[in-house]
């Protein structure tokens, strides 16, 4: 019998049920900060975790459990990387509900898993190291793995994806909290031209007390990114009463634990 981890939450407005498919570990890195922990033989290689009848059977139950207008599908690891991951994407979208696919973005420059990817409605990419040292020391890829690839890969998905790209950058204390770093961030940002973008930072209490951003430069951080040149803005912004960031076109907003920017929230 085949049993997924999940929760649900509400979203702007809606209910989301995020799946996670991947009953152990399996990812294509090994990142120091991991909260799901050290992968074991990291892989870009996709893997059973069980009966395609046992998976679908769980999630018809979880569908008609919870009341979810979006099912995220998240997980310990790369869900690209469970071999029934286009098999549960059709068949939630075949229940009516959009779809979100959460990604560590690596894998949707390879055709196959860029195809998969595509059949979602909402695809997540992200960012965390911005220097090749730092991206091959703290996020230990596979062998062969470059940052500019990484960057590329989503860059190259986003030009032929019809649906919703958030891009996610995780502030990491040390790692891309200085000026340059986030001179950097902001022109991934530009190359990769997504619909949102999420900052976000360390919450896992393990890696907090290193690799936590503080308040104020949180704020102070992603606001900067959040309006240093990105694609679609126009005017200049200006700070809100409640503390959100908004211009005339554009409302960058803390939410929860993250500041996000999207024409979702585009003003009238
Ligand atoms: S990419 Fe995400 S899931 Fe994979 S090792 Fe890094 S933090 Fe963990």
């Amino acid at each position: 019998m085949i049993s997924f981890e999940h929760k649900i939450f509400r979203e702007e407005g809606v209910n989301v049920l995020e799946i996670d498919i991947l009953p152990s570990k399996l990812c294509n890195f090994d990142c120091i900060f991991c909260p799901a922990g050290r992968t074991e033989g990291r892989s870009d290689k996709q893997k059973s975790f069980g009966e395609l009848a046992g998976g679908l059977r769980e999630l018809e139950l979880l569908l008609n459990k919870y009341e979810a207008d979006v099912v995220s599908l998240n997980s310990k690891g790369e869900a690209l990387l469970n071999a029934n991951v286009e098999e549960y994407i059709d068949f939630i979208k075949g229940r009516g509900r959009v779809v979100r696919l959460v990604s560590n973005g690596y894998l949707l420059g390879v055709d196959k898993y860029r195809l998969i990817a595509s059949k979602c409605d909402e695809v997540f990419g992200e960012i965390k190291t911005v220097n090749e040292d730092d991206f091959q020391k703290a996020q230990r890829p596979l062998t062969g793995y470059t940052l500019s690839e990484y960057v590329n890969n989503m860059a190259s998905f986003r030009q032929q994806y019809r649906g919703r790209f958030i891009f996610a950058v995780t502030l990491i204390a040390g790692y891309n909290d200085d000026e340059a770093s986030v001179e950097k961030i902001c022109a991934i940002i530009r190359a990769i031209v997504s619909d949102e973008v999420v900052v976000r930072r360390m919450e896992d209490e393990r890696f907090k007390r290193k690799l936590g951003i503080n308040d104020g430069d949180f704020e102070r951080i992603s606001k900067k990114i959040l309006t240093s040149g990105l694609p679609g803005q126009e005017g200049s912004n200006r700070v809100l009463n409640n503390g959100n960031l908004a211009d005339g076109k554009w409302l960058a907003e803390r939410n929860g634990n993250c500041y996000r920017r999207c024409q979702r929230h585009r003003q009238t």
